[in-house]
């Protein structure tokens, strides 16, 4: 569809899922805030997640450390030092630039030859393949890339000094190794077994883009499930096809929209031993929305070296100490967020209902899954003229609200009001008419169907929860 993106971000800021942060005062690059829309389908996300890793498991546990931590835990994981990405800048017009997006960029287009680079091994040097590419802005020339470390830095206490420096974190992992031993000990859980947490992460990105797609404060949902060195790969495979199988058979996205992309040594990050991602095909090409890596023990490695403190498993059945491999799914809320919202967008000219008469209408349909949409059930009375219509509606929405997200809505037309609950992706409309005050029934209208079904008062909420339990 043309413009999808344009259209998700103004159907996110219209219904209100997504704003940009600090709008009033001009916004901040690369922060979002969640609307009440917003922040109810995210806690779906995150729910269906932890139901699915967590609860429904004997072998994963689950964690919330704080974002700010001991600043010695970033110089273990590497971060400090090599968390960074490669700054150009124009020399022109200023905008800058990550340098290994404009390589790829160049790799894409298929102009290798027109700069004057052959060979892959040309292309590896990023500062030469800068040297003889152009701002892709205004053609100006571009400055040697340099390092900058992608960690966002704060003080802790009154004193600003580097002795008070620390860091937010920029992934959740961390929090999750350094209470290895913790959750062993408190939890008694034997190997293999997890430590799961969902939380926010920050990261100073040089060129926030595609709205939620690449932000600098975000939600990880992570796991890092420990086993016995040796069975890492036979784990790592076992953790790619469930996680596939979450998207494809939780979630509902589409098979066609997703696809597994295997890192090549040269890709692999200083810890891991394997690494694939998850991508999806989002309207601006396809991108990462989780990454599974066979993190080996490095971690726990590192911070058995830099805290002193001893970090090995005692393997009861093979009567040794060893220090656990790690196999890690690392997905981010907002960027599944975003693609379901690309996967759930749908316009239909001329209307989905059919008149006599085509209209020239847009009505845009929000086809989410039942469990990730907001508004799950809304109650309409078909006339707001009549009182004692409005009064049995108002009635059955407080008898719906403790079990169901609801919506009350009488303003405009019964259909237009229709229109609006399909345009959130509310999957069911109870409408109160002039038969309820006589039988006692509602009307349950079918999100995707448009199909309208009678039903009694008594028996509502019975017959809904079957239709969210049959998904
Ligand atoms: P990218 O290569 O796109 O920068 P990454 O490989 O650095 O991503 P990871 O470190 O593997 O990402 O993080 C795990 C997950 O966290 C990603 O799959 C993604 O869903 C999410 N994530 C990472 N960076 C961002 C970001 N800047 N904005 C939103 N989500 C992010």
């Amino acid at each position: 569809m043309e413009n999808l993106m344009e259209k998700i971000i103004s159907l996110c800021k219209r219904r209100g899922f997504v704003f940009s942060s600090s709008e009033i005062y001009g916004g901040i690059q690369g922060f979002y805030d969640f609307g009440s829309l917003g922040v109810e389908m995210k806690n779906n996300i995150k729910r269906l997640w932890w139901q699915k890793v967590v609860q429904e498991r004997d072998d994963v546990v689950g964690l919330d450390s704080a974002i700010i931590q001991n600043p010695n835990i970033w110089k273990a994981s590497g971060h400090v030092e090599r968390f960074f990405d490669l700054l150009t800048e124009c020399k022109s017009c200023h905008k800058r630039f990550r340098a290994d997006h404009l390589v790829e960029e160049l790799k894409n287009s298929g102009k290798l030859d027109e700069v004057g680079l052959y060979t892959e091994k040309e292309m590896k040097d990023i500062t030469k393949v800068i040297e003889k590419i152009k701002c892709p802005e205004c053609e100006g020339k571009l400055i040697p890339p340099r390092q900058f470390n992608l960690m966002f830095k704060t003080f802790v206490g009154p004193v600003e000094d580097e002795s008070t420096k620390t860091y937010l974190r920029p992934e959740t992992a961390q929090g999750i190794f350094v209470n290895f031993k913790n959750v062993l000990e408190t939890q008694r859980k034997k190997i293999p077994f997890g430590i799961a947490q969902i939380g926010k992460a920050f990261r100073n990105e040089i060129t926030p883009k595609n709205f939620l797609f690449r932000t600098r404060e975000f939600e990880q949902m992570e796991l890092e499930f420990f086993v016995k060195p040796g069975e890492d790969e036979k784990w790592f495979e076992y953790w790619v096809k469930e996680r596939m199988r979450w998207y494809v058979e939780v979630l509902k996205i589409r098979k066609e929209n997703l696809r597994i992309k295997v890192h090549t040594k040269e890709e692999l990050a200083h810890y891991a031993k394997a690494c694939v991602d998850i991508e999806y095909k989002f309207p601006f090409g396809w991108g990462e929305i989780e990454g599974i890596a066979n993190r080996t023990d490095f971690d726990l490695k590192q911070h058995q070296k830099f805290s002193g403190q001893n970090l090995e498993y005692f393997d009861e059945k093979e009567n040794k100490n060893y220090i656990p491999y790690v196999i890690e799914p690392s997905c981010g809320v907002e960027r599944i967020f975003l693609a379901l919202m690309c996967e759930a967008y749908q316009e239909i000219k001329g209307g989905r209902t059919k008149t006599t008469k085509p209209t020239k209408e847009v009505e845009v349909l929000l086809k989410l899954d039942k469990k990730v949409a907001p508004v799950k059930v809304a109650v309409l009375p078909l006339l707001k003229s009549k009182k004692e219509l409005v009064e049995k509606a108002k009635e059955i929405y407080q008898t719906l609200k403790p079990h169901f997200v609801c919506q009350y809505d009488e303003v405009g037309s019964i259909g237009r009001r229709y229109r609006r609950q399909d345009e959130i992706g509310t999957p069911y409309c109870v409408t109160v008419d002039f038969d309820t005050l006589k039988d006692s029934t509602v009307t349950i209208r079918d999100r995707d169907t448009m199909e309208q079904e009678r039903v009694k008062i008594e028996e509502l909420i019975k017959i809904l929860k079957e239709k969210f339990e049959n998904v």
